[in-house]
């Protein structure tokens, strides 16, 4: 049966490494009916509003989103396929291959996943004056001055236990499938459970609840600031690594820099009845209208996204293709100490994997 796939472009150099993914894909020769929404300008121009009904209709009809990065004007859509789908497991693999630039003298080997839990934490956006609170009776476990002295803002941060719970489970029912495929499969759970004992311990206690259920898999915590220095002294030891969402965030674009940068760093988010992918990126403004932003990201979220939509062999020939282009420096764009364009790469690409 035909698949759906949204795809929605994106801002600034995104559709540069979006449109000729969508072409590397088409040239695989699968039964997918591309779909383009009206989003962010467009949409306010025609219907008044960032993100029409069409527009959510569509991606609920659909089978998957393919989402270029947003710099605010298709945020309005990323905000749908996230809280309006509940797609709550952001995964971000890092793995090395040949042929990437990386800053380490050994990066071989490097092979594990972020699942960063992507609804709660400090991503509800909650934000105001510290005076806004001044009558909640609130008091500082650590700082001695009251509340209503201080003359600044807060943000909220909510972890809860189903959230959490959901997501330690998603890392495991990935560490189960790596196990599948002959890699190492241990789950790595951090947060910064010390400082944050009511909120981040809630998050390692459901965490420690969940692994308690999968006794065959191996489990660890850490404190996220010493898992920050382990990630990068020793990448190696990690499989699947699950935390809240504001450490996932900032961990896996660090993780993408142990590997050789933002342009290698893939991304799919899951929910229980829907699944969107993006690279983890931004929509990187400075290289705008150049023809060089680095496809990888996309391509290899493209590829998470067909092996989502079961076209497994399909996937694995889109990363094979990847992995010869690296190995044998085929076309690579300047971020990789290459001279070609996004355009040459997916070519290059293109004739590998269709012949
Ligand atoms: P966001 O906050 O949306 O994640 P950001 O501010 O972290 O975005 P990015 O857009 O990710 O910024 O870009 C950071 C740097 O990495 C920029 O110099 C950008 O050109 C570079 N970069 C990001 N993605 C790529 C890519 N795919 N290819 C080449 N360079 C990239």
């Amino acid at each position: 049966m035909t698949k759906k796939i949204v795809v929605i472009e994106g801002d600034d150099a995104s559709p540069e490494a979006m449109q000729p993914t969508v072409e590397v894909i088409s040239s695989l020769g699968l039964d997918i009916a591309w779909q383009y929404p009206v989003v962010g300008e467009d949409a306010i121009e025609k219907f008044g509003t960032p993100l029409p009904q069409e527009t959510k209709d569509m991606i609920d009809a659909s089978d998957s989103t393919l989402f270029g990065s947003t710099s605010g004007k298709t945020g309005a859509a990323l905000g749908y396929l996230r809280w309006g789908r509940l797609t709550y497991a952001n995964c971000r693999p890092t793995k090395y291959l040949p042929g990437y630039q990386s800053p380490l003298a050994d990066p071989t080997g490097i092979d594990f996943v972020i699942v960063r839990e992507n609804l709660e934490d400090l991503y509800l956006g909650i934000e105001g004056d510290v005076e806004g609170l001044a009558n909640l009776g609130l008091r500082s476990r650590t700082a001695r001055m009251p509340l209503a002295e201080y003359d600044g803002r807060y943000a909220i941060k909510v972890i809860t236990e189903e959230g959490s719970t959901r997501i330690v489970r998603k890392a495991f029912e990935l560490a189960r499938a790596r196990a599948a495929k002959g890699l190492s499969a241990k789950v790595t759970c951090t947060a910064k459970y010390n400082m944050l004992s009511y909120t981040d311990g809630l998050f390692r206690d459901c965490a420690l609840k969940v692994a308690a259920e999968n006794p065959d898999i191996e489990f660890e915590t850490f404190i996220v600031d010493d898992f920050a220095h382990r990630l990068c002294a020793r990448p190696q030891d990690f499989d699947v690594i699950v935390m809240p969402n504001l450490y996932g965030d900032i961990l896996s674009d660090a993780a993408a820099g142990l590997v050789g940068g933002l342009g290698l760093a893939a991304s799919g988010c899951y929910g229980d009845d829907y699944a969107y992918f993006e690279s983890a990126h931004g929509t990187a403004p400075d290289i705008a209208g150049q023809n060089i932003i680095n496809p990888t990201a996309t391509l290899i979220s493209a590829a998470m996204m067909l092996e989502y939509l079961d076209f497994n062999d399909a996937s694995e020939r889109l990363l094979q293709g990847i992995e010869t282009m690296y190995a044998d420096r085929l076309s690579l764009t300047p971020d990789q100490g290459g001279k070609a364009s996004t355009t040459d790469f997916c070519r290059t690409l293109t004739d590998l994997i269709s012949n």
